[in-house]
């Protein structure tokens, strides 16, 4: 299947706004690497530089090499020593020396981390960047911007999406468990991104467009109804549809952000408390768990959070306005319970503990999550009434599926 730029209805948008218009290309099929040789014979590339870590290469790096070679096109390889690079400046390092014949155009074979650092890479050294993906793991493949580490703080860099992302669905359904349900949760913190989007819109009067909210809504709607036809056991063909499925709305998340212009369409509060875990866990020397888990269960908080804001709302504890903003907002949101059952499906991790993390560290986040960025979400209305430290104490930290029999 390939999505051809999809994004130029936005030209003319409902809402007046001018807005920018992707201009990327995906592949989403099993004979999509096909396309990437397409895309260097296309755009003369001369010498394109493959980048990947030693598991991308066995996953798939070796055969777009085998595929270039075959195709007569002269490349260079850099497979990182590391299995797991951190997107810092000691792999930027590593990936510059690599380009010791100034290739001209970047391939990443790699999910989240690689992808990152050479989205950033590709937009210094003004080259074109092919992102083939090896897990449907987080919706940094279409960004335009590249969270890298910078002494020891994350800080997101101006970048530039790639100009082919190209996705194979068998690849993508064999990643570990782990990642696709990163993707997954990643693409479920839209649903509390857009709450908090409207909530800001109605109280404050942030910019909105309905159409870009349209997008990311359908992308996540799509991928829950498929789940909910999906089980674990089935056959190849419905778990490769599922993480297609994903992958498109990641993808899509992605453009929804460069559309807008900034990250509003697909980040909330549920993103402030994953950037919040990760912030400690590089100061305490940790390896961060995968960013879209940790979303996917922040996502979880923040629903919890509505509800009971909600209960508030109905004793009538809200000013006029905010009830009102309140209403129209979050009219649409699952119930937190319902949606804990669904992720749980999805394998994404409903515990401090499976995170990496002591449930102090969630309350704690409820308390201070909102100062990470300077941004409206539910957090500060529930600031403005000095209602979070009943918050921390109150969520609910951990989940457990509902018991079958009772001792
Ligand atoms: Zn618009
Ligand atoms: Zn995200």
């Amino acid at each position: 299947m390939t999505l051809h730029n999809e994004y130029t209805k936005f030209a003319a948008c409902s809402c007046g706004r001018t807005h920018t218009l992707p201009d990327f290309q995906t592949v989403l099929g099993n004979q999509g690497l096909e396309a990437v040789p397409q895309y260097l014979k296309t755009h003369a590339v001369q010498r394109p530089l493959l980048v990947a870590d030693p598991n991308t290469w066995a996953v798939l790096g070796e055969e777009v090499h085998r595929l270039l070679d075959d195709m007569g096109i002269a490349h260079d390889a850099l497979v990182f020593e590391d299995t797991e690079p951190a997107a810092d400046e000691d792999h930027l390092g590593q990936l510059m020396q690599g380009c010791l014949h100034r290739p001209d155009c970047l391939v990443s074979v790699a999910s989240g981390t690689i992808t990152d650092l050479v989205r950033y890479a590709a937009y210094l050294m003004t080259v074109p960047h092919v992102a083939v993906a090896t897990a449907p793991s987080m919706d940094g493949y279409a960004s335009s911007v590249a969270p890298l580490i910078s002494k020891g703080h994350k800080i997101t860099y101006l970048a530039k999406a790639p100009e082919l992302i190209v996705g194979i669905p068998a690849i993508l359904a064999a990643a570990p468990k782990k990642m696709i349900a990163a993707g997954f949760g990643d693409l479920m913190g839209k649903i509390t991104a857009k709450a908090d989007w409207l909530l800001s819109h109605y109280l404050h009067g942030e910019a909105h467009c309905a159409e870009i909210q349209a997008l990311v809504d359908a992308a996540v709607a799509d991928t829950i109804k498929l789940l909910e036809q999906t089980e674990d056991n089935d056959a190849e063909a419905d778990q490769e549809l599922l993480v297609t499925k994903i992958m498109e709305g990641l993808i899509h998340s992605g453009a929804a952000i460069t559309l807008m212009g900034f990250s509003r369409p697909a980040s909330g509060a549920e993103h402030h408390f994953s950037h919040y875990w990760e912030m400690q866990a590089l100061r305490d020397g940790h390896t961060p768990e995968l960013h879209g888990l940790k979303v996917g269960y922040a996502t979880w908080i923040v629903l919890q959070i509505y509800e009971w804001i909600r209960q508030r709302r109905s004793e009538g504890q809200l000013s006029a306005p905010e009830a009102a903003a309140f209403d129209q907002a979050t009219g649409f949101l699952p119930a937190a319970a319902a949606y804990a059952e669904m992720a749980h499906k999805a394998h994404v991790v409903l515990n401090p503990e499976g995170l990496g993390m002591d449930e102090r560290q969630v309350r704690q986040a409820v308390r201070e999550a909102l100062y990470v960025r300077d941004r409206y979400t539910v957090l500060r209305l529930a600031e403005s009434h000095n209602w979070l430290d009943a918050l921390a104490d109150e969520v609910n930290v951990r989940w457990l599926p509902e018991q079958t029999c009772t001792a």
